[in-house]
């Protein structure tokens, strides 16, 4: 129970610094000074005005000092983690499967929200989720690390393929995020691609059908979310997905 209640806390509370790094990190802004500030009067948010969730809950989504909008994106990015840190507590029993899943979390969600935003996965974001991944898995589980070197190396390879048949689709920043999702899940890895790419082209296909093949194909959707989300599939139903899929084709 203790566990449960720290990883909801911290994960609200790592949450909200999620926010400033989706926000601070492809502006090239310092992750640390100046602190939080309304984006509209510019007035530091007070330290009882920063509390996740409940802060912007008791101020209705409104500065304190300028009563300017307050985007609902910051709570709910902050319950989201919040409910995902606690969901991998609950689904994982070992300590580097809850270690490596809650990394996976805090790299999935702001590369989404950069990706959405900016269509780039920042480098300091992969490279810190490989070198985490990595320390992680060596320190804890040293047996698994070849499994995931192996996933990490192939999630990487087969999107690096993809991103070279279809250059406008996916970037780099893709395949880096697509790695280092397999060092940190092993082979779960592999569901959450296929997830990914089936609902890349399911919403793809979705855009054509409104807007025209000509119009749809100009609209270009940045595949990271689409990473992230199967990441997350495969976070709480990857291993039951990948034992499936063996007791039924290999055995
Ligand atoms: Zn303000």
């Amino acid at each position: 129970m203790e566990a449960i209640t720290f990883a909801g806390l911290m994960g609200a509370v790592v949450g909200s610094f999620l926010n400033v790094v989706a926000y601070r990190l492809p502006r090239h802004e310092s992750l640390v000074s100046p602190g939080s500030h309304c984006p509209h009067c510019g007035v530091p948010v007070k330290p009882y005005d920063n509390i996740p969730i409940i802060s912007w809950l008791l101020l209705r989504g409104h500065c304190r000092a300028c009563e300017g909008p307050i985007s609902p994106r910051y709570p709910v990015v902050e319950a989201l983690t919040a409910a995902l840190c606690v969901g991998a507590v609950l689904a994982h029993h070992t300590a580097v499967s809850v270690a490596l899943s809650i990394v996976l979390i805090l790299l999935v969600v702001p590369a989404a929200l950069i990706d959405l935003e900016h269509r780039i996965i920042p480098n300091r974001i992969t490279a810190l989720g490989a070198v985490l991944a990595l320390a992680i898995g060596l320190a804890l589980d040293p047996a698994g690390e070849p499994e995931r070197l192996i996933a990490g190396a192939a999630a990487g390879g087969f999107l690096l393929l993809a991103a070279l048949a279809y250059p406008g689709g996916m970037g780099m920043g893709d395949v880096k995020l697509a790695g280092v999702m397999g060092l940190l899940l092993g082979p779960a890895v592999a569901p959450a691609v296929l997830i990914a790419l089936l609902a890349g082209v399911l919403l793809g296909a979705v855009i054509i059908a409104r807007k025209g093949a000509r119009e749809g194909r100009k609209t270009a959707v940045p595949f990271g979310p689409f990473l992230a989300a199967g990441a997350l599939v495969a976070v709480f139903a990857g291993q039951p997905i990948v034992d499936l899929y063996i007791n039924h084709f290999v055995h």
